[in-house]
């Protein structure tokens, strides 16, 4: 009989952890797995702030993915995917390559969502990719550098649309980097300003009201700018226009005004609803023989009105369990529904402090940083297991590297 072809498409959180849960469970010549990422490298999104402002290193965000598979039994390909057949069971890269499976597994995670304002798309700077923010950081180099020539202080002025858990940690992680930034370039600090623009009322919208206080009592005590009930209507490179009439000269737009399914999902003629794939309980396509789909690519049901977000907890808890299922359906067992158990939200503001929810206890300050680092360290255990936690550890950031 034919060895199944299991295919996995992206290796970010969903992708990779479906590929360790294979790995452990598959008998040797059970199945050819082939893992297929655009990069040979795996990017930790949920710290893609830090590469953006700069305050982490390279090799610490960014993992070689064939040192992350333990076995043989998966195959990694660096490819863009382009497109599926789901009649044929191709996939096809731009490298022309065209790749056959029997089980698939769509994991390509999101997109930013930038809802058509104008100028958003060419001008903002995104928190999307490992290369997306370190772009950021290379365009914050080029401000400091710029302004001891010209002055100018919209160089100095860094904007970031959105005061969601993902707008938050980008300003925390500013106030961690541009101190440093004006010492290295003999700028005195008082001549930047960071300024949060969030078009609903608060800070981290729903969130606790307690989480709320302390992160707008922190940020106004560091001098954060933090314009709420303000939207962006439109910005170009050297302006942001705001429904205030407002008009805010500034170089840096920073957009973390909320994400989506990867675009590429649009292209694959399956249902999409809000940018996503639906799912059933057992993490499949539906409508679609053999095919998966988890983490932010997914549309996974929490109640009958409400999907679960998009997630790195959410990928890990649905990754642990889509591998076993893709198991059981080439085995012809039956498959396992997905339950999905909130632990908590931890969000980081800098590196010393945070806020958030755990287990159903409000924590914020030093303890909340202590607890997102063992929150990211739980995750490298899940990726590479304890020589993986003492690796990164390691790893030092050289300064304005
Ligand atoms: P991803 O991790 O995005 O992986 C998708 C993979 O697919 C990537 O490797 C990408 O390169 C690859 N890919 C994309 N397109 C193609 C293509 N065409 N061909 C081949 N490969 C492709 N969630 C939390 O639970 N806790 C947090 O603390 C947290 N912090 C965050 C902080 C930031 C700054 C951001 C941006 C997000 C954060 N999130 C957090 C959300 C979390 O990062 C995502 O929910 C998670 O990454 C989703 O995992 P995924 O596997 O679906 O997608
Ligand atoms: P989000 O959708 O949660 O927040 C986006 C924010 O941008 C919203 O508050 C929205 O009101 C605002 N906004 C939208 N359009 C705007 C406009 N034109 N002008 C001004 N403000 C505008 O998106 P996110 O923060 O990127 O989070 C995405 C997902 O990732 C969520 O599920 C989140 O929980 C998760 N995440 C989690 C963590 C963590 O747990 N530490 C960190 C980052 C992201």
């Amino acid at each position: 009989m034919k060895t199944p072809k299991i295919v996995i498409l992206g290796a970010g959180y969903g992708g990779l952890i479906t590929s360790r849960q294979l790995e452990k469970s598959l008998s040797d010549g059970e199945a050819e797995v082939t893992l297929i990422n655009k990069h040979d490298y795996h990017y930790i999104s949920t710290q893609l702030h830090k590469t953006g402002a700069g305050t982490a290193s390279d090799d610490k965000i960014a993992l070689h993915i064939p040192n992350l598979l333990k076995t043989n039994k998966i195959h990694f390909k660096k490819g863009t995917v382009q497109n599926v057949d789901f009649g044929k069971k191709k996939v096809y890269l731009d490298s022309g390559d065209k790749i056959e499976y029997d089980y698939l597994l769509i994991s390509l995670g999101f997109d930013v969502a930038t809802f058509d304002i104008p100028g958003v798309e060419e001008n903002a700077f995104k928190i999307k990719s490992f290369q997306s923010t370190k772009a950021i950081y290379n365009h914050i180099l080029r401000q400091f550098s710029a302004y001891k020539i010209d002055a100018d202080p919209s160089r100095l002025t860094f904007a970031v649309a959105g005061a969601g858990f993902t707008g938050i940690e980008m300003v925390g992680e500013l106030l961690e980097a541009l101190p440093n930034l004006c010492r290295a370039y003999d700028i005195p600090f008082s001549k930047t300003r960071i300024i949060t623009i969030e078009a609903c009322p608060t800070v981290l919208p729903g969130f606790d009201q307690e989480a709320i206080d302390f992160t707008t009592t922190y940020l106004k005590k560091n001098n954060v700018e933090l314009m709420t009930s303000t939207k962006i209507r439109k910005c170009s490179p050297t302006s942001i226009d705001l429904d205030n009439g407002e008009v805010l000269p500034s170089k840096t737009l920073i957009w973390a005004a909320g994400v989506r399914g990867n675009f590429l999902l649009e292209k694959l003629n399956l249902p999409i609803s809000r940018g996503r794939i639906p799912v059933d309980e057992f993490l499949r396509v539906k409508g679609v023989e053999n095919v998966f789909c988890i983490g932010d690519a997914a549309l996974c049901m929490k109640d009958e009105k409400n999907a679960l977000p998009p997630t790195a907890q959410v990928a890990l808890q649905q990754a642990v369990l889509c591998g076993p299922n893709m198991i059981a359906s080439l085995r012809g067992e039956p498959l396992k529904p997905f339950m999905y158990h909130h632990k908590g939200t931890v969000a980081s503001i800098g590196n010393k402090v945070a806020v958030g929810k755990v287990f159903g206890l409000k924590i914020s300050g030093s303890f909340a940083a202590l607890m997102k680092q063992v929150i990211e360290a739980r995750y490298l255990l899940m990726l590479g297991g304890p020589s993986l936690i003492i690796k990164q550890l390691l790893k030092i950031k050289k300064p304005y590297t």
